[in-house]
């Protein structure tokens, strides 16, 4: 299975709707372990990345991410914000000058981005934050990197990891980000990144289904 870039609008729509619907949800998570404004940093970036849709068709993977990236680095603000773009800005880096992404090359990128946003937040897996999906996700693209494509049965494995991931969360002791001031008490709610990032890569496994 091949992707191109005309795939992005699409995609970006799926998560809009996803993050609407979740909004008030995520708004009370992060008014429990932060400031409450994680939902309407998202949304800017998501307005303002609908405005590229038309850009899309037209790019290969690496002009597409970096857009993208900048884009939310430039509209978002929050912590979020920051990690966000240097995802993206990272997809754009290892994909060269791929016009299709498969299994193999998007899973490659992926995996480097994670690597870099953990960087970025000087965090790692079981601090309580978007990591925790990111890094199961991660890790279930890495075993899957030289298996053959069965792009289906993956994309309901990556939702089922994010959903775990996101779920894992509540119990754990933030450590870093605004939840770490909370300490102890910070047991027992879910990380509003963590749920914002299960719900985005559910919308797009739901929505690339659709294209196989
Ligand atoms: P802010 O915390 O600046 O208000 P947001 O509310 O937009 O920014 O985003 C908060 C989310 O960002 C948290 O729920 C957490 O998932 C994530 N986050 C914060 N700091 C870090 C970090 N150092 N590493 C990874 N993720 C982080
Ligand atoms: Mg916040």
């Amino acid at each position: 299975m091949q992707f191109k870039t005309d795939l992005m609008p699409a995609l970006i729509e799926a998560i809009d709707k996803t993050i609407q619907e979740n909004a008030e949800q995520v708004t009370t998570l992060d008014q429990i372990l932060g400031d409450g404004d994680h939902v309407i940093n998202l949304q800017r970036g998501l307005n303002a990345l609908k405005k590229n849709h038309h850009d899309y068709p037209q790019q290969i993977w690496s002009e597409a991410w970096q857009k993208t990236g900048m884009t939310l680095l430039s509209t978002m603000g929050g912590a979020s914000g920051s990690l966000f773009g240097t995802f993206f800005i990272s997809m754009s880096k290892s994909s060269k000058n791929d016009a299709t992404l498969n299994q193999k090359t998007f899973s490659e990128a992926y995996i480097q981005a994670v690597e870099a946003v953990k960087k970025r937040g000087k965090s790692k897996a079981g601090e309580k934050t978007m990591l925790d999906v990111l890094i199961p996700v991660s890790e279930l693209l890495q075993k899957n990197i030289n298996l053959p494509d069965d792009l289906s049965t993956l994309l309901d494995e990556i939702a089922t990891t994010a959903t775990n991931g996101m779920e894992s969360t509540r119990e754990m002791l933030a450590t870093k980000g605004r939840a770490s001031y909370l300490q102890e008490k910070s047991i027992g709610h879910i990380d509003a990144g963590a749920k914002t990032n299960q719900l985005i890569i559910c919308a797009i496994t739901k929505e690339l289904k659709k294209h196989l």
